[in-house]
């Protein structure tokens, strides 16, 4: 697949995500809490956008699998907006007749975003509630018994103050809603 870029998007690339800047210390993907189900590492997606590797970028699992968490930005030494990358390569992926790789990545990142768009944050029970659902995870897994592991995973991260129990809206969420709707 060859991907051409277009002169906005090489400036957003360069200038504004900083991308350029990178010395590959990989202090962003030692930090990130989901590279275990990414198949490029942060680094290396950046890596890869500096070398002119657009297809690999925009065809890997890891720009849907971010959770926007903003830990990799926060650690970058030289200002590189990784989280900003992410985004952007999710925006850049279908207007270059890319989409997600696989049904279950879309599904957690639709997932994601309805839960940002009904409460401005995201609830991390209701995000598996709903990525479960739609999925069909809830039935594989209630039907091979994995339920349980994943029911007691919930509640050692309950007690160790890592997960809420119930949910919390953000006082802006119209006004995060209201941006959705201009989206669609
Ligand atoms: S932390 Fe910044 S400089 Fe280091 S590898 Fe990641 S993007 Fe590159
Ligand atoms: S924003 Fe994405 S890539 Fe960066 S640390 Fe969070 S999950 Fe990882």
């Amino acid at each position: 697949m060859d991907v051409k870029l277009s002169s906005q998007e090489t400036e957003e690339i360069r200038t504004h995500l900083k991308v350029p800047a990178c010395y590959q210390c990989k202090r962003c993907t030692n930090g990130c809490p989901v590279t275990f189900a990414m198949d490029l590492y942060p680094d290396e997606v950046i890596r890869r956008i500096n070398l002119g590797h657009m297809d690999k970028v925009l065809t890997c699992r890891t720009i849907w699998i971010c959770s926007a968490c903003e830990t990799c930005t926060t650690r970058c030494p030289n200002e590189v907006d990784i989280a900003g990358v992410m985004d952007f390569m999710k925006e850049m992926a279908p207007a270059h007749g890319v989409s997600a790789p696989e049904a279950k990545t879309r599904i957690f990142h639709e997932s994601f975003l309805r839960e940002i768009e009904k409460r401005g944050r995201v609830f991390e029970g209701g995000l598996m509630q709903r990525y479960m659902i739609r999925s069909g995870e809830l039935f594989r897994k209630s039907m091979n018994g994995s339920i349980f592991e994943d029911v007691s995973l919930g509640i050692k991260l309950l007690k160790r103050g890592r997960m809420r129990l119930l949910p919390e809206n953000i006082k802006g969420r119209k006004d995060v809603r209201a941006l959705f709707r201009d989206e669609k």
